[in-house]
């Protein structure tokens, strides 16, 4: 509803055009003028009258056009009025249907541009012998106006004839020629191509708000008024999926928490360019980097604090090298450099020095002064390699040396390491055979009294008979068997003989405990418990007698679950020791906290009894304060063991007595002939 004061302006409005407009009224064609402001009539001849359905003028422009407007209508006069704003020689001649008093009036109008006495822009309507179109023609032309898809049409000069609303609402000026309207050239060759046909292509265009992007469809046609040819454009804004797209694109090649290129970029840029210097004769670097004890960080200050280190060292990166195609982040805590052209292997060593010496300067995390230092793996092309999946297999053996050096170094790339690796992965294979082809059995060591000298257990410890290397030690295949898996299933099998074993002796007078070694991955495993619960109940053994082996690394993570897990084997009846007593951690509050039975001291302090023995002593004072069996291990000498006597210790084994035997030969140490156990 219009204000009073609305209302008295309006009139003054009508009334002084009435007067400005007289001359036309005589005209045999519906005029009017439209108000844009007011939505309103401002003023109409009598033919107009008729065709708007008004008794008199007073009446018609008294009637609110934008009560029963839609909104799509709106904007497009809205438009209407920035266009003759903009240019008021403009003219546009649509097909529209008004609705009288709500009955539809399908007209052709010609739109031009018209000023109010107050200066205002209106709009002057010439309806324009309204023959009646047919019904497909009329929808066609509505959908025309109404589409958000712009339309235009262009001489094969490019002077524009025609634009829809949408085109000219997006235009910059309404003279613009069709090359004028693309930023780049190609978009015009484009063009060409479709004289033949119609082609389609995305282009970047200028538009009155600046540049978009726009999905074109363009083909030849027939001017419609002149018949001469002319280009019939199709255009849709694409900018926002194109926005994504580009997002998209580099979210595939990026990583999203250090803006850093990630392992696909890496396959695809580096590769390029390691090829271009290849052919260049150029010499250069790949540097693989490995934050140390990164994980450490996360643990105790938390994954957040862990991302914000991540970035600045990704920062830092992006400073000493510059061009950040040159840098991937591989994932967690591993970083590529590219570095390249190159003069010689000084100047990698003096670019390596200041990245290991900027990496490792010290930051605030979390109020904390924080220091990360860089392993790093260097391998040099061409020497090295000739691809990229070559180049990054060798930096990174390079880096795992790096970390084997004691972290904080950096190491080129040899051959050696390069053949460690394919024996590794020799060893695997083999050691799958062995498994399946039960080439692995446990011998076990005697553990005996240090005073009375009688056999009290045994240690039961894996033995490789391999059909031609003969046996093979633990430590030659343990680790592999650890990295690759396979040491759940050998731990299962080693376990099984020593139940064997312990049920045997058992039932020939002989109650000894027998020790199993249990590998920290092996430890780690889900199912662990039920599974030596199921080996033990499926071979007959008793529990008690049975003692796991771990070691001091397993006790480190001090959470719940490694008590559970611990608590759930002694309630069943398993007792558990710890090896190498003394190497690790020793920190010494863990054994009130985990259920503990058995330390079993680490052979280096027997091997150096005059320096270790004070360290000796305490180990068995304190086993004695929380009630712990010690065992000694590696005696060698009879002098080992009178120290051990002296110090009170209750068991060992070494050489001295025996190194570990194959089960038979251990059942004739304990003086029967009973079948040795399987
Ligand atoms: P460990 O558990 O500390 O076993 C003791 C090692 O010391 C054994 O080596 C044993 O033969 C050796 N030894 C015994 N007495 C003496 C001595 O007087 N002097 C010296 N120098 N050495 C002595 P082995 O059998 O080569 O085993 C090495 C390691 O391999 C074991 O150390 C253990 O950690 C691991 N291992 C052995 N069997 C298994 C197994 O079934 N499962 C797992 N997870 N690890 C095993
Ligand atoms: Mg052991
Ligand atoms: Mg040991």
């Amino acid at each position: 509803m219009r204000t009073n004061r609305q209302l008295s302006a309006h009139q003054a409005t009508v009334a002084c055009l009435d007067n400005r407009l007289s001359e036309l009224k005589r005209v045999h064609q519906p005029l009017w003028v439209y108000d844009f402001d007011d939505a309103s009539i401002a003023w109409a001849n009598a033919e107009a009258l008729a065709l708007w359905q008004a008794e008199s003028l007073q009446v018609l422009s008294e009637r609110d056009l934008s009560e029963d407007m839609t909104q799509v209508v709106t904007m497009r006069l809205q438009q209407y009025q920035q266009d003759f704003l903009r240019d008021d020689s403009i003219q546009f001649r649509e097909y529209w249907t008004l609705y009288p008093n709500g009955d539809p009036q399908p007209v052709e109008i010609l739109f031009s541009a018209f000023r109010l006495n107050d200066g205002r822009m209106a709009m002057f309507c010439e309806a324009q012998g309204f023959q009646r179109l047919d019904n497909d023609a009329l929808r066609s032309s509505q959908a025309l106006l109404y589409t958000s898809v712009m339309i235009s049409l262009f001489s094969v000069t490019g002077e524009p004839l025609y634009r829809n609303p949408a085109a000219r609402a997006s235009v910059r000026s309404s003279d613009e020629h069709l090359h004028e309207h693309f930023i780049e050239d190609t978009a015009m060759r484009r063009l060409d191509i479709a004289s033949e046909q119609e082609v389609n292509f995305v282009a970047n265009v200028h538009v009155g708000s600046g540049e978009r992007w726009h999905d074109i469809s363009a083909r030849r046609c027939l001017d419609a008024v002149s018949g001469e040819s002319a280009w019939l454009i199709s255009e849709v804004d694409v900018s926002q999926l194109k926005a994504t797209q580009e997002r998209a694109n580099f979210l595939a090649e990026h990583d999203i928490l250090t803006g850093l290129p990630n392992r696909n970029h890496v396959s695809i840029v580096l590769e390029q360019r390691i090829l271009q210097m290849y052919a260049r004769g150029d010499q250069g670097a790949l540097i693989f980097i490995d934050l140390d004890h990164f994980k450490d960080i996360n643990d105790s200050l938390g994954h957040a604090a862990g991302d914000s280190l991540l970035v600045e060292i990704a920062n830092r990166l992006k400073h000493l090298v510059g061009d950040t195609d040159n840098i991937a982040r591989l994932g967690g805590d591993e970083f590529l450099l590219l570095m390249g052209p190159l003069m010689d292997k000084g100047e990698v060593d003096a670019r390596i020095a200041k990245l290991k010496q900027h990496l490792s300067e010290p930051m605030m995390l979390q109020g904390r002064n924080v220091r990360v230092t860089p392993s790093i793996g260097v391998s040099l092309f061409p020497a090295d390699g000739k691809n990229i999946n070559e180049l990054m297999r060798h930096a990174d053996l390079a880096m795992y040396h790096a970390k084997d050096l004691g972290r904080n170094e950096a190491a080129y790339f040899t051959q050696d390491m390069s053949e460690a690796v394919d024996c590794r992965i020799n060893l695997e294979s083999e050691l799958m055979v062995a498994l399946k082809e039960k080439q692995f059995s446990a011998w076990f060591q005697p553990r005996v009294d240090v005073q009375s000298g009688e056999i009290r257990g045994a240690e039961a410890l894996v033995r490789w008979v391999h059909p031609e290397r003969g046996i093979v030690s633990p430590a030659d295949f343990i680790p592999a068997c650890e990295d690759s898996g396979l040491i759940a299933c050998l731990g299962k099998l080693v376990l099984t003989q020593a139940v064997i074993a312990q049920r045997q002796w058992a039932q020939n007078g002989h109650a000894l405990k027998i020790s199993v070694n249990l590998s920290p991955v092996q430890f780690a495993g889900e199912t662990l418990v039920e599974d030596f619960m199921q080996i033990v109940e499926d071979n007959g053994g008793d529990p008690h007698f049975l003692e796991l082996e771990i070691t001091e690394s397993v006790l480190l993570g001090n959470d719940q679950a490694t008590i559970g897990k611990l608590q759930a084997l002694v309630d069943y009846g398993f007792h558990i020791a710890i090896d190498d007593f003394g190497t690790g951690y020793s920190n010494l509050s863990y054994l009130h906290r985990y259920p503990i039975s058995c330390l079993k001291i680490d052979r280096s302090f027997i091997a150096q009894l005059d320096t270790a023995q004070p360290i000796i002593e305490l180990i068995i004072s304190m086993a004695r304060l929380f009630d712990l069996d010690v065992v000694a291990e590696g005696v060698e000498t009879s002098a080992q063991l009178q120290a051990l006597k002296a110090y009170d210790c209750q068991e060992y084994q070494g050489f001295f007595y025996g190194g570990a035997v194959a089960p038979g030969e251990f059942t004739a140490l304990l003086g029967f002939d009973g079948e040795a156990a399987a």
